[in-house]
């Protein structure tokens, strides 16, 4: 592996510099010494929201050094490592006053087996993310008046990916659904095998002053991931949107203005759950229904897959998602 001295700059995006840590090389000594439990623990949790996971797979040099000499304990330590969930992809922590800290994924083993010890102030900021997360890693509903979109079968880092997201930093549950009603991005941890993204930024379905840029994005997102829903609602406008492509294609999409009256996308057939709620039209035009409102759209949307507004129940989710921002259209 690329060996970088502790805090060594590292070139970054946007003209700034993040700061390497944990970059071992068997030719090189390291600090060593006792770390905080707590650390660990976080450092643990750091490993399930990677980053640039296409950048190669590291090994440890230090484990690969003693193969020869004792297999038996190569065996049992590689184990730790010689995963992707281990070998592959970086981890970033901020700092409480914004320095961002990129440490291979491997880290955690170099600490837990090595006996690495990291430079203070980079256990002090991952301490400091960790009390952070502490006070919001449980899940957070959402739903009212924001976009979202859902993912079958995915990873979070993948939906970062292809929402081409910038300054992306591993967040909780309350912190993201925070950022997402601030107009940036949260991609949430999996849930029931899907992942959810929201934002109140997301392109919508348009009207007649503005046009739909939502279907292209769904549609894109469909054509590189399969199964893709897609949510909105807006109360003061009574705006109301549910859809789903799969491969590209829409099986059902519908959307509603209620300021204007009208029916915005109306293409499939009604789903189940939508005559059961007696919304959405048919395409025959057969008049069996009421206006949508926002709770429809998170019943639906709970029918076809991941509910965001009974999110508060749920004590199984992961606790890290990240958060970012979209580039401008
Ligand atoms: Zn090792």
């Amino acid at each position: 592996m690329a060996h970088f001295p502790d805090l060594a700059p590292r070139a970054a995006s946007g003209g700034k510099s993040d700061v390497s840590i944990g970059w071992l090389s068997s030719g090189h000594a390291f600090p060593t010494g006792a770390v905080p439990p707590e650390f660990t623990s976080a450092l643990a949790r750091l490993r399930e929201v990677p980053f640039a996971l296409t950048r190669g797979f590291h090994v440890c040099e230090f484990c690969m050094r003693n193969r020869e000499d004792d297999s038996h304990r190569f065996d049992a330590c590689s184990a730790s490592w010689n995963s992707p969930e281990y070998g592959n992809g970086e981890i970033l922590v901020l700092s409480e006053t914004g320095v961002a800290y990129v440490a291979p994924r491997l880290v955690l083993h170099y600490v837990t087996e090595h006996g690495y010890r990291p430079p203070q102030e980079f256990i002090d900021a991952v301490l400091f993310q960790s009390r952070r997360w502490a006070r919001g890693d449980r899940p957070v509903s959402f739903g009212y008046t924001s976009v979202w979109v859902a993912v079958r079968g995915r990873t979070p880092i993948d939906v970062v990916e292809a929402l081409r997201l910038t300054s992306v930093v591993p967040v909780a549950w309350a912190d993201g659904i925070d950022a997402a009603y601030g107009g940036r991005v949260f991609v949430a941890p999996p849930l029931d095998g899907w992942v959810l993204a929201a934002s109140t930024q997301f392109p919508d379905s348009g009207d007649g002053d503005h046009p739909d840029r939502a279907t292209p994005f769904v549609e894109a997102l469909s054509q590189r991931f399969g199964e893709v829903q897609y949510f909105g609602t807006h109360r003061v406008v009574e705006w109301h949107a549910w859809a789903r492509a799969i491969n590209g294609t829409f099986t059902r999409k519908f959307s509603w203005i209620g300021e204007r009256g009208e029916v915005l996308w109306n293409e499939g057939a009604r789903t189940d759950v939508e005559r059961e709620l007696h919304v959405g039209v048919e395409p025959d035009g057969t008049d069996d229904v009421q206006f949508p409102d926002e709770e429809h759209v998170l019943t639906i949307a709970a029918q076809w897959g991941v509910g965001p507004g009974t999110l508060d129940d749920r004590t199984d989710a992961p606790r890290l998602g990240y958060e970012g921002r979209l580039r401008p259209a």
